[in-house]
């Protein structure tokens, strides 16, 4: 279990976190939605060791982590997808899944770029494209993909449907239910609960810096209105409602 305690973040002198406190286990799926600006993907940041908090705790299997830095994290079994993706562009698909590969050759694991190309087979078609001529969809499949070599416990998604068509966004819902069966953690950053809401088991809402509200999934689903209201009000000089 992945764990952050009353962690406090910041830019410079600017805090981007306040108190922030969450928590993910095998096989469940944490929704964080927000405004830009909420500080989800600071969250993220922080979760992944490309952050360091100032005051509070992240900890794995119930151990604090002293200075976790992304190796470390990544050592541990989280892999990070930005909201930038970060593939090699000038490199193939399949490149680009036999680098991640490589890089985590001595990490015990069941997935394989032959596993990866079941769970996309668009990718298995596009194997030979380079990354810069993959459409958005296409990238974040590989993005997800490497991901997966690194054998994830935990997989930190930000923003991962953001601007993609409906019929990408099925298949990537799909593939992270199936990621999801093998026991893997995942927390996944969205503006609202949209696409989260078919895979969440958990959800919590982020404005200024704050967790401002947080359930299960029944919590959620039978107070869905009113956190659609919250959501859609925030940054509109709605007053958000404490934890
Ligand atoms: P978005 O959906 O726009 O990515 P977000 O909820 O992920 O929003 P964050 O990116 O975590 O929000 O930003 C939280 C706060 O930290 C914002 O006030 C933002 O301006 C600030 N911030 C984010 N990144 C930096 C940075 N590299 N340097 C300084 N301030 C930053």
């Amino acid at each position: 279990m992945l764990t952050l305690e009353k962690v406090d973040a910041y830019y410079g002198a600017a805090q981007a976190l306040h108190q922030v406190t969450l928590s993910v286990r095998p096989g469940e799926v944490l929704a964080l939605a927000g405004r830009n600006g909420a500080g989800k993907s600071t969250t993220l940041k922080v979760l992944a060791g490309h952050l360091q908090a100032r005051s509070g705790s992240l900890g794995i299997d119930g151990k604090r982590l002293i200075r976790p830095t992304p190796e470390m994290l990544s050592r541990l079994g989280v892999a990070y997808i930005p909201e930038d993706r970060q593939i090699f562009p000038s490199l193939t698909v399949r490149e680009n899944l036999v680098i991640s590969t490589v890089a985590h050759a001595s990490l015990d694991g069941g997935w394989t770029i032959d596993r990866v190309f079941d769970l996309f087979p668009r990718l298995k078609e596009r194997r030979r494209a380079y990354g810069q001529e993959l459409s958005g969809g296409e990238q974040q499949m590989l993005a997800i993909g490497r991901a997966l070599l690194c054998q994830p416990r935990l997989l930190l998604l930000d923003e991962p449907t953001e601007g993609l068509a409906p019929v990408v966004v099925a298949a990537l819902v799909q593939a992270m239910k199936e990621i999801v069966a093998e026991q893997a953690g995942v927390i996944i950053v969205e503006q609202n609960f949209t696409v989260p809401e078919a895979l969440a088991t958990s959800f919590s809402v982020m404005d200024g810096g704050r967790i401002v509200w947080e359930g299960t999934k029944a919590d959620y689903l039978s107070s869905r209105q009113d956190v659609m209201a919250l959501l859609s009000g925030l940054g509109n000089g709605a007053e958000p409602q404490p934890a």
